[in-house]
């Protein structure tokens, strides 16, 4: 070797950093800060690996209300288990399934890295859930029942008072004030699991500024950093080539790059949670706002660009449906749709809460000048608007908090409740895409937040919390990823610290 490459690898080594923890979290916001408090306050030295830089800490978490599905500070909402299990995985065999009901450790190996949410996970985050609130309420949080962007509800939630952003600035304070115990590495993205001789996971390798080589060795390794929203190779991969056109839903996705989940699957850990879908939310494509959602289309019809209506826009209530009306819309041409209203629209009393978009919808004062400037065929548009008309029911009723069933008759698709004629100027029409809120696709974790591998063991040392772990299949239960990422964060670092079997080498 010349001394020229020998030089060249010295300077190498000496770039690369390499800190010592007893557990590494690799992502700051509301799993990892749930995992690096709880650690901390059991007396762990930590290291918090961040990609984004300081003044954009928080991620997802920053730009959500945070509703939690609770029926009130002690108990979570009475469907809260129900559409769990309902959405815990494809249509598993259950002769495999069956055996869910026996200890872990005698459950079969096939089981227990199948494709399904762990049960005992599923009831964990129900009991954890109210734990969780009042830890949270240590830092100083308030949770209420606040207003939403729902007019009206199919279940009950509550949210800390200040939002997301409240629980980053209450729990990263608590981070910030204890800099002796609790390392935080902005710009320092993990891209690598570190194992001993054993499959003990014991660091993670990933790259600071500057395409700096960096090491974190630690007894334990909690991956808390989101979903795969922010990587379109990913995206295309796993959901089809038109997911890389559904751009996340706030700033904070695009940091959310998969990293944490592909680092795990390269050492042996088992997938979980629904790999081709997302959490789908429907904006306006104009907006620059933070989830610019539109969500008043029950009151309207939906029209797609060939100037068509496609779908029953009324089927339930609106928190109900419009995730998997979203991506009827990502599937139609362009994966643009329109809602249209007349002045009738203003019968419903605070509709504007629905709409997060700033920028004023469509206006106009017929239909044909509407259509113009919706970019969609004049005549198509009129002659869509005639035969839903002609097909609503001539009757009152109309009431926009409950299913009125207010129903279109002979109509292909029907529209079930809400439908009233489009007939009185002016028209008003939203474009609404599809976003991408954070991906399904993750980590099986057992209800101790550890991950499991292919073999249906567990992986020592490496745990998952939050978007990371995958615990959703076809239908998100909403109001419910801010939680899991504080239960699971707190699950893991309270486990993470019990180990010492796994020490770094
Ligand atoms: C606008 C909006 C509204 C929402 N509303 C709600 C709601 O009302 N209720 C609800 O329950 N959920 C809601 N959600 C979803 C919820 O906010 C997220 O699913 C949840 O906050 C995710 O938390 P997390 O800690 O797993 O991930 P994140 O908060 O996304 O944090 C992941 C962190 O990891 C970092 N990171 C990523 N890759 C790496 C890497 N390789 N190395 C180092 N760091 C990395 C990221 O920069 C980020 O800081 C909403 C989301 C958005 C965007």
């Amino acid at each position: 070797m010349s001394n020229n490459i020998v030089d060249v690898l010295w300077e190498k080594i000496l770039q690369t950093r390499k800190e010592t923890f007893d557990v590494v979290v690799v992502g700051f916001v509301i799993a990892g800060l749930s995992a690096a408090v709880t650690a901390h306050q059991n007396g762990a030295t930590v290291a918090i690996l961040e990609r984004a830089p300081l003044d954009e800490r928080g991620g997802n978490t920053r730009y959500t209300e945070s509703l939690w599905r609770m029926k009130n500070h002690d108990a979570v909402s009475d469907d809260f288990q129900n559409r769990f299990s309902e959405n815990s995985g494809g249509w598993p065999d259950p002769g495999i399934v069956k055996d869910a009901v026996l200890e872990r450790d005698n459950q079969p190996r096939v089981l227990r890295s199948l494709g399904v949410v762990d049960p005992d996970l599923i009831n964990t985050l129900a009991q954890e859930a109210p734990k969780c609130l009042s830890w949270l309420g240590e830092f100083g949080v308030k949770f209420d029942f606040l207003p939403t962007y729902f007019l009206s509800q199919s279940t009950t939630r509550m949210a800390p008072v200040g939002g997301g952003l409240a629980l980053v600035d209450a729990l990263g304070n608590y981070v910030d004030t204890h800099t002796n115990k609790i390392s935080v590495f902005y710009e320092t993205a993990a891209r690598e699991l570190i194992t001993n001789e054993c499959g003990h996971v014991v660091g993670v390798k990933g790259v600071s500024a500057g395409n700096t080589p960096f090491e974190a060795i630690g007894g334990s390794v909690i991956l808390s950093c989101g979903g795969f929203q922010g990587n379109p190779e990913m995206l295309s991969h796993y959901i089809g080539p038109q997911a890389q056109f559904v751009r996340p839903v706030s700033r904070g996705g695009h940091y959310n790059r998969g990293e944490g989940i592909r680092m795990a699957l390269d050492i042996g850990a088992a997938p979980c949670g629904d790999f081709g879908s997302f959490h789908a939310q429907p904006v306006d494509p104009r907006a620059t706002d933070t989830e610019p959602v539109v969500l008043n289309y029950s009151y309207g019809i939906l029209i797609n660009d060939a100037g068509e209506r496609f779908t029953d826009e009324g089927f339930n209530m609106v928190d109900s449906t419009y995730e998997s009306l979203t991506r009827t819309i990502m599937a139609q041409r362009g994966g643009i749709a329109f809602a249209v209203f007349d002045k009738s629209l203003e019968d419903v009393k605070n509709w504007s809460v629905t709409v997060r978009s700033t920028v004023p919808p469509l206006l106009a004062e017929t239909l044909d000048a509407l259509a113009k400037l919706m970019n969609v065929p004049v005549a198509q548009l009129n002659d869509t608007v005639d035969k839903y008309n002609s097909a609503c029911p001539n009757q009152n009723g109309f009431d926009p908090m409950v299913l009125d069933g207010l129903a279109t008759k002979g109509l292909d698709p029907i529209k079930s409740n809400w439908a009233r004629p489009i007939s009185l100027p002016p028209f008003k029409a939203w474009p609404i895409i599809c976003s991408n809120c954070f991906t399904f696709g993750g980590l099986k974790i057992d209800s101790r937040a550890r991950v499991v591998n292919t073999e249906g063991d567990i992986i020592p040392g490496l745990y998952a919390a939050g978007e990371v772990a995958g615990i959703d299949y076809r239908t998100y239960t909403g109001s419910t990823s801010v939680m899991r990422g504080v239960v699971t964060g707190r699950l893991a670092g309270k486990d993470a610290i019990l180990r010492d079997d796994n020490k770094a080498l």
